[in-house]
């Protein structure tokens, strides 16, 4: 836990740290984008402003052009005409009829002068009175009488081309004068054409004025004599001088305010024939309407244009600002309270978000690990302290291992809190770990409840930057268990070896390939080595061959069968006499039940062996005893047995030879009969030879073999020889040989030498009383061959009957005891058991059960026999 405290504050600090260090606020990306675009399009709207105002001031230009040159060709056209009025007037001036002072004929000549329509031709004196005109005095709409020059304008006379003149009555008119006749000092008339403005408003309107434009011809003293619009109205009105034209100039431009106050610019043009002035007009509006169209459509543009900026601006800004703030959002809370989702449009934030959330990702997982590892060491025995023992970590297994919390702990010289026992000094073990750097070693230390605990400690020295020491890390492993283990261990061990040692019988234990792995004193004497020798050595290398070869086989049955096993084996000693070793052998396991070896424990029973010995041949040389003791009570009978077929050879000898004769030769009669009395003399020999080697049987001293033998036979032998003179006592005998009484595995002798016991008792019995009956029966029961003995006789007294079968229990005055005690030793010898129960009717009765022999057994006997 302190380990992950420990980061997580480092990781909060960082937080702050990085809250402490945030950057000064800045302009939105949005103004930086704005700003980026204005700067880049600041120069296009700059060259765009200048070429619409160069536009602009061209076109206004070309409508100064324009009006100028206007002005201009009326001035020309109005010239021409001015000049051809003039003419014709300078002309008619030298007419004759004039010099004549004929007025009359002037006046005609004069109407047959072609003119512009509505023109007259006048004739005036020098004072001015009128004379002659063209027109007919019903029509003389432009006559001069009574007309005068506006005022102020001056006399018509003054000059060649008289402005407006107008009289109320009369049509407005231009004059053109000359003086006639010509070239006189004192001319005596003044010719004059009076042509109706409506001649100069048709120049005017003829000529070819831009639209918007109006041309207006002014006389000398600024009255509209012609206008190329609103003609009829403007006319004859004065125009404000601001708007005329000075008289110097010839052409001129000018700004100035119309009698409607409107704001308008003219372009004049002087005559210099006539001194009027040809002014073309247009409304300063239209004039400047491109200076301001382009002015407004720049602004236009620049509106538009910075409003495009903007949102394009805005657009870039929050598909790009959202991903950076996002990213930015990452960066401040470690990628704990965001999730990057994708920002379409801006590529490159794309991958940088992807590569973000990768490299979150992988952070992510990095942190769990170090968090499982931090958790980990946590609930390590780990203490980190100042090299002076003032302790500066207290691990969660620390707290577990010692029962002192952190909040104990900390600040804590370790080992004062933990009273610890160093396996030296504690300088010499500072100075090993100084010197190396770690350290290692056993230690035992105070737990908070007083118990002791053995640790193994390593030590690991930290140094600072400067190389000087800085913590030492302490990681503690609990051994105490194992050195308790180990204890328990050693305890066992010394238990097990003063077991061993203690005992007197020979005890070892081999592992799986027959390596001694322990064996006390009287084991390894049986080796004839010593412990430490014979430790780790196989029993090939301590036995002769094929004591080890059986020693091994042994240990094999047991691992095999996993079953303990009692064997008793032979094997030499050291002075090369025999040792009988009963063994008793049982699987060595480990603690899952697995068969690791072979445990034996032994016992010496040499000893024991030969005394069994000698008394086997002990018993054997008394069981001959008492067959030869048994025979010589029988000598009488056996000699009687024997005397009648000897008696009857001799006889059928001695008719043999009478028969034959000693004298001359024996007729075949004679030869017949001498040759069945001499077969009869062989049978009874054959007769007298079984006799005799039954005896010799019966008194031999056995076969060391035991055989599988017919009940039966072994019952007929022995009962004939026991019956040996029992007819002349009048026993009757009842021989019930059962023909499926099966086979024994004998010692033949011995077990002849019980039914001979049991018939010779049962006659001795039977001689008390008067009904003598002996019944012998063989037969199979089960698995076992049962004969039965059975008498008339007394029977068995209570007293007697309990301890029959123990030695020397005799009720005979001669009687030795010991027959029916060796009878039930040999039957048990042979697996069987003997019993004595009362026969019905009176009695005792005798039964033997012996186990039949087994099947091959019998069969390879009966090959055998045959
Ligand atoms: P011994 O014949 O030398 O006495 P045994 O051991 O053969 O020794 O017999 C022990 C005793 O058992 C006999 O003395 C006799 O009293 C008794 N006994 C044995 N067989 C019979 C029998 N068939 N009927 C009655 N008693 C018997």
């Amino acid at each position: 836990m302190w380990l992950k405290r420990f980061v997580f504050r480092r990781m909060a600090g960082g937080q702050q740290g990085a809250a402490r260090c945030e950057p000064r606020r800045g302009w939105p990306l949005a103004w930086h984008l704005a700003m980026l675009c204005a700067v880049v399009l600041a120069p296009m709207l700059a060259t765009e402003a200048a070429l619409l105002f160069h536009l602009a001031q061209g076109e206004r230009t070309r409508h100064e052009a324009t009006a100028r040159e206007a002005a201009r060709r009326i001035t020309v056209d109005l010239n021409r005409e001015l000049i051809a009025m003039r003419t014709l007037m300078e002309v008619l001036a030298t007419s004759d009829h004039l010099r004549a002072g004929d007025i009359g004929a002037f006046t005609s000549r004069a109407e047959a002068v072609p003119r512009p329509a509505g023109a007259e031709i006048v004739l005036q004196d020098q004072a001015g009175h009128l004379l002659a005109t063209t027109a007919p005095p019903a029509e003389r709409r432009l006559a001069m009488e009574g007309l005068a020059p506006a005022p102020p304008r001056p006399p018509v006379t003054e000059g060649p081309f008289s402005g407006l003149l107008a009289a109320p009555s009369r049509e407005p008119a231009f004059a053109v004068s000359t003086w006639a006749p010509p070239g006189t000092a004192a001319p005596a008339w003044r010719l004059s054409l009076a042509v109706p403005l409506a001649f100069l408003n048709d120049i005017v309107r003829d000529a070819e004025i831009p639209a918007g434009m109006v041309a207006s011809l002014l006389d000398g003293e600024g009255f509209i004599l012609a206008r190329s619009q609103e003609a009829a109205r403007l006319v004859g009105t004065r125009v404000p001088p601001e708007l005329n034209m000075p008289p110097a100039q010839a052409q001129g431009w000018q700004h100035g305010r119309s009698a409607a106050g409107e704001e308008v610019v003219a372009a004049f043009s002087r005559s210099g024939l006539s001194g009027w002035t040809v002014a073309v007009f247009m409304p300063e509006a239209a004039f400047a309407a491109p200076l301001r169209l382009s002015f407004w459509t720049m602004l236009a543009a620049g509106l538009l244009l910075a409003a495009l900026v903007a949102a394009m601006a805005s657009l870039f800004a929050r598909r790009i600002a959202r991903p950076i703030a996002a990213l930015a959002g990452f960066a401040a809370t470690g990628g704990e309270s965001m999730a990057l989702r994708p920002h379409g449009g801006v590529r490159e934030v794309e991958a940088v978000a992807a590569a973000l959330a990768a490299v979150r990702a992988e952070a992510t997982a990095r942190l769990r690990e170090r968090e499982d590892l931090l958790l980990t060491l946590d609930s390590a025995q780990v203490i980190v302290r100042e090299p002076g023992g003032c302790i500066l970590v207290w691990t969660s297994g620390s707290e577990h291992l010692y029962g002192w919390a952190p909040a104990e702990a900390l600040g804590r010289i370790s080992h004062e809190l933990l009273e610890t026992q160093f396996p030296r000094p504690l300088e010499q073990i500072m100075g090993e770990l100084l010197e190396r750097g770690e350290w290692q070693g056993e230690l035992r230390q105070r737990r908070r409840d007083g118990s002791l605990v053995t640790v193994i400690s390593q030590w690991a020295l930290r140094r600072g930057p400067d190389g000087a020491p800085h913590t030492v890390v302490e990681a503690s492993n609990d051994i105490t268990g194992l050195r308790e283990a180990e204890e328990a261990l050693r305890l066992n061990r010394d238990l097990l070896a003063s077991v061993l040692n203690a005992s007197p019988e020979p005890i070892s234990a081999r592992d799986l390939e027959g390596r001694l792995v322990i064996l006390n004193q009287p084991s390894a004497a049986v080796y004839g080595a010593t412990v430490e020798d014979a430790i780790g050595r196989r029993v090939e290398e301590l036995l002769p061959p094929s004591a080890a070869a059986a020693a091994r086989a042994a240990d094999l049955a047991v691992i095999t069968s996993g079953r303990t096993q009692v064997l008793e084996n032979e094997i030499p000693a050291g002075d090369g006499s025999p040792r009988v070793l009963l063994s008793s052998k049982a699987p060595w396991r480990d603690g899952s039940g697995r068969t690791v070896g072979v445990v034996t424990v032994s016992r010496d029973i040499t000893v024991r062996r030969r005394a069994q010995a000698r008394l086997q041949q002990m018993q054997e040389e008394l069981l001959h005893v008492s067959r030869l003791s048994a025979m010589g009570a029988l000598a009488a009978e056996l000699a009687h047995e024997l005397n009648q077929p000897l008696t009857a050879v001799a006889n059928f000898a001695d008719a043999a030879r009478r028969m034959l004769g000693s004298r001359g030769t024996p007729d075949a009669g004679q030869l017949q009969a001498a040759r069945e009395a001499m077969a009869e003399a062989a049978g009874q020999a054959v007769h007298a030879g079984r006799i005799i080697r039954r005896l010799r049987d019966f008194i031999g001293r056995g076969e060391a073999e035991r055989q599988p033998t017919p009940l039966n036979m072994l019952v007929d032998g022995a009962v004939r020889l026991a019956m040996a003179g029992a007819g002349k006592q009048g026993v009757v005998l009842r021989l019930e040989l059962a023909p499926d009484a099966p086979e024994v595995m004998a010692d033949r002798v011995r077990i002849q030498q019980v039914v001979f016991n049991l018939v010779r008792n049962a006659l001795d019995a039977m001689q008390e009383v008067v009904h003598r009956e002996l019944r012998i029966a063989t037969a199979r029961r089960g698995g076992s061959a049962v004969l039965t003995v059975a008498d008339t006789g007394p029977g068995l007294s209570q007293t007697v009957a309990e301890h029959i079968f123990e030695p020397f229990i005799s009720t005979k005055p001669e009687g030795m005891g010991i027959g029916l005690s060796i009878c039930r030793s040999i039957v048990e010898d042979h697996g069987g058991h003997l019993a004595a129960e009362p026969t019905p009717g009176g009695g005792a009765t005798f039964r033997v059960v012996l186990p039949a022999a087994p099947q091959e057994a019998a069969t390879q006997a009966e090959v055998t026999h045959g």
